[in-house]
């Protein structure tokens, strides 16, 4: 399914460009840099010389901005040679976004910039005792006796923990003022002192991208670290979460489709019992299937981003939530039929379908877990006329 001819010259172009970078080197690296578990630094120096940052920030702050769709479009044909990389600059993106969407012309010439070349930047909302949200957040933000804030906490499993300029950090309030909420987003920065980042975390999949825990030990922050209001936290993780849900079933619908075109290409060219392997016209239904539930996925995945592009104002949740379901559970089922029709050999580690299902399954979670958007879909109906 051609996607492609909706995007302008521009996009068109850097849709065209990635998939070269794609193809000849973050596709090539993959399985070597998964069982390293190392970071994908070659592949971010990649992308940065295709300036692809820019797609993400505003023209007056050094960007050739494109449409959210074909951003979407960009994380899917990056998944597609290495998921680990695409959550990498998906989280930089979102990071970039927030400070876009809420931050002071102040906080934008201080940051964006150093995204648009290259920089990384992580969201920190998750914690052990689950994700932040309006109230539950163990994280603290408290005046400072001489002025400012103090930030105390702990986040975890933070994607670019360890590699960002900046983060975006969800913490509460526990005494607002008046009738202020209590979350609130802050803006911190590596070296700001009593940041403390924990170990990388070792992971079934996704296993090149770094996962880390944050600890804040009273990081003295100022008003300009404050990303919007006190207490408006909870709108900026909303709109976080409407656009990552469309981004994470990007990199499901790449993972998908990687492992497709790998199960169509190993059992045409393997042989059993006198004939190829699709041949058989019971592994054809499995690849009846595979497709339907990819281009499904697919073409949600494009509405989603026009609905998003063209009415940015109104709240697309329920249709990112119904995304991310097709586009995970496919990638899941895609990928564990990848595996099973590759028999023993797409079992063993370095079989490029038994990485794409240990990094199907992250999909499935991330965010929220699937069953927060079930729960988000099922409950809409409770009211309806
Ligand atoms: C590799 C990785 C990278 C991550 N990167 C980031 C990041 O960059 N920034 C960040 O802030 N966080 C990040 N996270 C955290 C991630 O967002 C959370 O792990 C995710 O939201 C799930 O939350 P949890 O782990 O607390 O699961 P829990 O909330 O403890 O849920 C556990 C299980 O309970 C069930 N469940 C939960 N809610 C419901 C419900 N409403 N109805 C029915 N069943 C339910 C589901 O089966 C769910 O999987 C990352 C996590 C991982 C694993």
């Amino acid at each position: 399914m051609d996607l492609d001819g909706q995007f302008d010259e521009v996009e068109q172009e850097f849709v065209t460009q990635l998939r070269r970078v794609v193809d000849r080197e973050i596709a090539p690296r993959a399985e070597t840099i998964d069982r390293d578990a190392s970071f994908p630094w070659d592949n971010v120096r990649a992308l940065n010389e295709l300036g692809i940052n820019g797609v993400f920030i505003p023209r007056e702050y050094g960007g050739t901005p494109t449409s959210y769709r074909c951003i979407l479009r960009l994380v899917e044909e990056l998944s597609r040679g290495c998921a680990a990389t695409a959550n990498t600059w998906t989280n930089t993106y979102l990071t970039a976004h927030a400070i876009t969407s809420f931050g002071t012309s102040e906080q934008m010439a201080r940051i964006l910039p150093r995204i648009n070349t290259g920089g990384l930047a992580a969201v920190a909302f998750a914690e052990s005792a689950g994700v932040a949200d309006d109230v539950s957040s163990s994280t603290t933000l408290t005046p400072h006796p001489k002025g400012g804030w103090l930030l105390r906490g702990e986040k975890r499993f933070i994607t670019n923990g360890d590699v960002a300029e900046v983060i975006v950090a969800f913490a509460n309030i526990p005494e607002p003022v008046g009738d202020r909420k209590h979350l609130t987003a802050v803006i911190l920065e590596r070296d700001t002192p009593g940041l403390v980042i924990g170990p990388a975390e070792t992971k079934l999949g996704y296993r090149a991208s770094s996962t880390v825990s944050l600890f804040f030990d009273d990081c003295a922050l100022t008003t300009a670290d404050i990303l919007g209001v006190e207490g408006a936290g909870y709108p900026i993780l909303r709109r976080i979460h409407a656009k990552s849900r469309p981004c994470l079933s990007a990199q499901a619908i790449g993972i998908a489709g990687a492992a497709f075109d790998e199960a169509v290409r190993s059992t045409n060219d393997r042989q059993i019992f006198g004939q190829r392997v699709l041949d058989f016209q019971g592994v054809q239904f499995m690849f009846a299937d595979m497709i339907s539930k990819l281009a499904l996925a697919r073409s949600w995945m494009l509405y989603v981003g026009r609905l998003i592009d063209e009415y940015p104002a109104e709240n697309h949740e329920l249709e990112g939530s119904i995304l991310k379901i097709a586009a995970s559970d496919a990638a899941m089922s895609i990928t564990t039929d990848a595996v099973q029709v590759n028999g023993g050999a797409g079992y063993m580690a370095g079989a490029t379908v038994e990485r794409l299902y240990r990094d199907a399954k992250l999909t499935q979670m991330l965010e929220d877990a699937n069953e927060w958007d079930r729960a988000r879909i099922g409950s809409s109906f409770l009211n309806a006329p």
